[in-house]
Order: C-alpha cells, then structure tokens, then sequence
C-alpha cells in the first residue's frame, strides 16, 4: 500500500488461537460467537501481522510469535507459522539484515516473540542489523514481571537485545522516524503504544491490541487480558470517534481476515471497510 510518502505491508507470523471468553471480556458468548466462531477448545483463530513501513528508513512494527516456542505452548496456543514472517519478508523483497528499525507496540510474546531467535542455543536479536525501539515504562514492566502478566513476558524474547546492545528505550509519545510516531493507550498494559503513520495528508494507524480485530471496534467489546480495562475503554472512544470523523486507515494486528480498514458509522452501528 503506497501512503504519502511511505510504504506500508502488513505481514503474517501465522495464526495462533486464544480463548474466545478473554478475547471479550464481559461480552456473553451468544454475542461474540457470531463474529468469531470457537474450536472444541473455546478458541477463536487471530492473525499475527507484523506492518512493514518503508520510508527514509525500513521498520518493521511488532514481529510476530517466533520460532522458540516449545511444544506444549504450541499446542495451547494452536500456533500455525506454516507461512511466517521468514516467507511473507522473502515474498515482499527485504531480508532480514534491510531492516533497520523494529519498534514494539508492547513486549507480550505474540508480539514480541521474533524479536529474538535462537541460534544453536543462544538467542540472539533476530535483526542483525536493526535498533529495536521499546517504550521506558513498558520495558521496566517487562523485565519486572508478576503473577497476572508473566505468561506473556517471556524474557528470551527481548533481554537478549540489551545484551547485545541493540536496545533504544523511549521515555514517552516521540517521532521514530519521519512520518511515524507513537502514542500511549495504557489499557491492554499500562504503556502499551500504537503506532500512529502520517503521510501525504493521510493517517493510518497499527492499532495493536487497542483494536486487535474488526470485532472490537464497538466500545465494551475489550479483551478480558488487559490489565486496565477502563483505561482502554477512555482511549477507545476518543480513538475510534476520531478515526471515523478524520478518516483513519486502521491496522487490525490480530485479525484473521482483515489486515486493514477504515471504521465506518451508519445509523449508530459501526462497521469496517476493509482495503486489505
Ligand atoms: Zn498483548
């Protein structure tokens, strides 16, 4: 997709599955069932699409799962990296060593989990080349992790990158590089960020696990994971007012179908437009 002056492709780590109930939250299950149909497991089926954005530099926005995943967890998760990111980075042209920036829109291991790669034992940035951007306060939480959010902090995923000196942290909402800043919604995790493209005139949004599909577009459709529930529902409705009144193009990280769409409202009721 061409935007102004950059590039932007979204890309596929695969699909894995998570329960349907905590993808919700409070929503009953007659309701989300509709758009996201459950296994004999609970699960529903999620995408993991990593945004590359070609601009005066190559970032790639979150990157997916990862291979060092053990089997069990593959099993739980029902991992697919049949087609992952190693395919879909070969299919669009870059290699790994084009790639100068990752940025992460938080360190949970479905976003944060190819970060690192595991090479005859030790694990190592998986970028040779790349800065790896992380926010301050979302590293600190990281690295501190408790009871409720240390499933998904798995630490090999990002304490190789400051020990290979790779590692920029980011105090706060800044320009990465020309056209794309990032911006706080705390919510899913305290200093989770999205990733805010401006280009042309133009503004698309990777709306991480703010708006991880299509179904959570409506207000109180918010997964039961995050850890301040309240404080995404206060962004969200600034958030998707905006991005339907100003035309935002979103970034849907964890849809199974839609990698990308504009929200529209007719008579109350919102929908996507999708575009890819
Ligand atoms: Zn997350």
């Amino acid at each position: 997709m061409n935007f102004g002056n950059l590039e932007l492709l979204p890309l596929s780590d695969g699909f894995f599955r998570l329960d349907g109930g905590a993808m919700f939250g409070v929503v009953p299950k007659p309701l989300w069932e509709r758009r996201a149909p459950a296994d004999e497991r609970n699960r529903i089926r999620l995408g993991i699409r990593p945004l590359l954005i070609r601009g005066e530099r190559t970032m790639l926005v979150d990157a997916g799962i990862g291979a060092k995943m053990d089997p069990r967890s593959v099993d739980i998760y029902g991992i697919d990296r049949a087609h992952n990111l190693d395919h879909a980075l070969a299919e669009a042209g870059v290699s790994p060593a084009e790639v100068d920036i990752v940025l992460a829109s938080h360190l949970h291991f479905d976003h944060a989990g190819g970060f690192t790669s595991s090479d005859g034992g030790a694990v190592v940035p998986r970028f040779p080349r790349a800065r790896y951007v992380v926010r301050t306060a979302e590293w600190e939480d990281a690295t501190h992790p408790h009871e409720r959010n240390r499933a998904s902090y798995l630490q090999e995923n990002f304490v190789p990158l400051a020990t290979a000196g790779v590692l920029d942290l980011v105090p706060g909402d800044e320009t990465i590089m020309p056209g794309v800043r990032v911006v706080r919604t705390g919510g899913h995790t305290m200093h989770h960020q999205i990733v805010m493209i401006e280009s042309g005139g133009r503004t698309a949004v990777f709306a991480a696990d703010l708006l991880p599909t299509t179904a959570h577009v409506d207000e109180p459709w918010i997964m039961g994971y995050d850890l301040y529930p309240m404080d995404t529902l206060a962004f969200k409705r600034t958030f998707v007012r905006e991005a339907i009144d100003r035309e935002y193009l979103i970034v849907f990280e964890h849809d199974p179908e839609v990698a990308a769409g504009y929200i529209r409202e007719e008579n109350g009721r919102k929908r996507v437009e999708r575009v890819a």
